[in-house]
Order: structure tokens, then C-alpha cells, then sequence
């Protein structure tokens, strides 16, 4: 009997080249380019509903949004819990706008559960193997993070994890590792993204807030990740970042935002991928 000692279900082959996840109407590792953006942490009704207003009028189909964080210090502001939740409910009815948000715990996963459109996992869980378990039983898109210490093995069997539990929506998202240089948060591993890409038929994200800590490595960043084959990239943006209350230090102000999608717009053409597609933006324009 052979034995399986690698992940064969996340596992690029002829017969399954790539993986198309659907969320409402954003194909998600085909030929077009994904944005993601919002604040790091949901923080009042006027930040989430200021920053959700300037997105949609920039043609962003899929909001992010933390209500619970998971912050190095206790200290730190924790997340509007259950009040953001709502909170991004709101802002997807009035915008017409997906949502992402993280799942901390398998605790609060039926909390979480009902108010987004794509459950996050967090680079601190992508080895906590009994929650990637329940994980796979939901019937909801997964952005798993990749832990930041973690090789792309290690990555690609957490994926599988959620595979087989019969759960075929997940998408891998690069937001750096660890290294010994703190000049950047972390190392934001470009190679990983066409090498994942290779291996595995999973659409391959890609995090440059989380990775470098600094806005403005953001949009060199999301290039390079283009460049280098991303199926989509997802920032942190904030009205106002320097009061923001979880990572102000790595989030694009609106003046950035808009220029990375003037680049993006570019980028996306030479990489071969549509982007905000005339569709979705007369859509938009409609509403
Ligand atoms: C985040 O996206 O705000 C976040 C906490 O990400 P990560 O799990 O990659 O650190
Ligand atoms: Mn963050």
C-alpha cells in the first residue's frame, strides 16, 4: 500500500491545474487579479463605513476587516468584537461588498461564521491542525495565512488539512517569515509565490502589509507579487493611520491606495490577469 507522506490533495496535476473559488461573482485564481483591502482592525462605525466608502468608490469588490485580533500584547486593542462584525454586515449590504475577517479560534467560529463571505486564518493557526480540521467541514472560502515560520510544505499541509475535510475553497496567502533582519516586520518570500504556484493548483495571494510593516514598501511589494504570479494581493488601508489602532505603521493612507491601483492597473496587464474588470466597475457605477 503506498503510503502518503506529502499532500497529494493540494497537489497540481494535469487533471486539476487550478482551483476557481467563487465569492459572489469574484473568481478568485483565474485570470483575474484580486483586491482585498481594508483597515488591519474594524474600529468604529465612522473609520469602517469612511474607509468602505472611499474602497467602493475605487472599484474594490472584497472589504477586510478584523473584529477580533490577534495581537502580540494583551495590551493591545483586542477588536470590536461582535459590534464590528456587524459593523461589516452593514457595510456589504450598502456596497454591495464581500468580507473578510479573522477567525481566531474554533470558539468563535460559528460567531464569525454568518457575517463574512471568506473566513480568514491567521499566520499564528496555520499550525493548529484541530481547528484546520473544523475547518474543513464549513462550506465558507478559507484565506489561509502562511505561519511565519513555516516552509511551504509545512504550508501546503495545512492547506490540506482543510482539503480533506471536504472543504475545496482554499486560498494560500504569503505574508512573510521570520529572519534575523528586523529592518522589515518580515521577509516577504516572492520566490514562494511561483514556487507555490507550480505545486500546488490552490489560488496563491499575497500579504505586503503584514509582510514588510511599512506603507511604503506596500506598493513595490504588491508589483513584485504581480510580477512574480499572485492570483491577488491584500493591504491594509486606514483614513487616518497614524491614530489607526492596530497596525497604522504598514497601512496605505487613501492618496497610496489609489496609486497602487493606477500601478496595479499596469502591473496586471503585463502579468497577463484583468483587472477591476469593466463588468464589475460598471456594476459599481450603477448602484
Ligand atoms: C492581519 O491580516 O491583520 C493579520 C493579523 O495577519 P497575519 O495572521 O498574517 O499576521
Ligand atoms: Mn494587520
Amino acid at each position: 500500500m503506498e503510503i502518503i507522506t506529502s499532500y497529494h490533495l493540494a497537489k497540481k496535476t494535469i487533471e486539476k491545474p487550478a482551483t476557481l473559488i467563487n465569492v459572489n461573482g469574484n473568481i478568485i485564481g483565474g485570470d483575474e487579479l484580486t483586491l482585498i483591502a481594508g483597515p488591519c482592525a474594524l474600529e468604529s462605525e465612522e473609520q469602517v463605513f469612511t474607509i468602505a466608502d472611499f474602497l467602493s468608490k475605487k472599484g474594490v469588490t472584497i472589504m477586510r476587516g478584523g473584529a477580533y485580533k490577534p495581537r502580540t500584547s494583551p495590551y493591545s486593542f483586542q477588536g470590536m468584537k461582535k459590534e464590528g462584525l456587524k459593523l461589516l454586515k452593514k457595510v456589504s449590504e450598502k456596497y454591495g461588498m464581500q468580507v473578510i475577517t479573522e477567525v481566531l479560534d474554533l470558539s468563535l467560529l460559528d460567531t464569525v461564521y454568518p457575517y463574512a463571505d471568506i473566513l480568514q486564518i491567521g499566520a499564528r493557526n496555520m499550525k493548529n491542525y484541530h481547528f484546520l480540521k473544523e475547518l474543513g467541514k464549513t462550506d465558507k472560502p478559507i484565506l489561509l495565512k502562511r505561519g511565519m515560520d513555516a516552509t511551504l510544505e509545512e504550508w501546503l499541509l495545512a492547506a490540506e488539512y482543510i482539503l480533506l475535510g471536504g472543504n475545496e475553497q482554499v486560498i494560500l496567502c504569503e505574508r512573510g517569515i521570520r529572519s534575523f533582519d528586523n529592518s522589515t516586520r518580515n521577509i516577504m518570500d516572492i520566490a514562494a509565490i511561483p514556487l507555490v504556484k507550480q505545486l500546488s493548483h490552490l489560488p496563491v495571494m499575497a500579504d505586503p502589509s503584514q509582510a514588510t510593516g511599512k506603507r511604503d514598501l506596500v506598493i513595490p511589494l504588491s508589483l513584485a507579487a504581480v510580477a512574480a504570479g499572485c492570483d491577488g494581493i491584500m493591504v491594509e488601508v486606514h483614513n487616518n493611520p497614524e491614530k489607526a489602532l492596530s497596525d497604522g505603521p504598514q497601512s496605505l493612507n487613501f492618496e497610496q491606495f489609489s496609486e497602487l491601483v493606477e500601478k496595479l492597473k499596469v502591473q496586471s496587464e503585463v502579468s497577463n490577469k484583468k483587472f477591476l474588470s469593466k463588468k464589475i466597475v460598471s456594476e459599481l457605477i450603477q448602484q
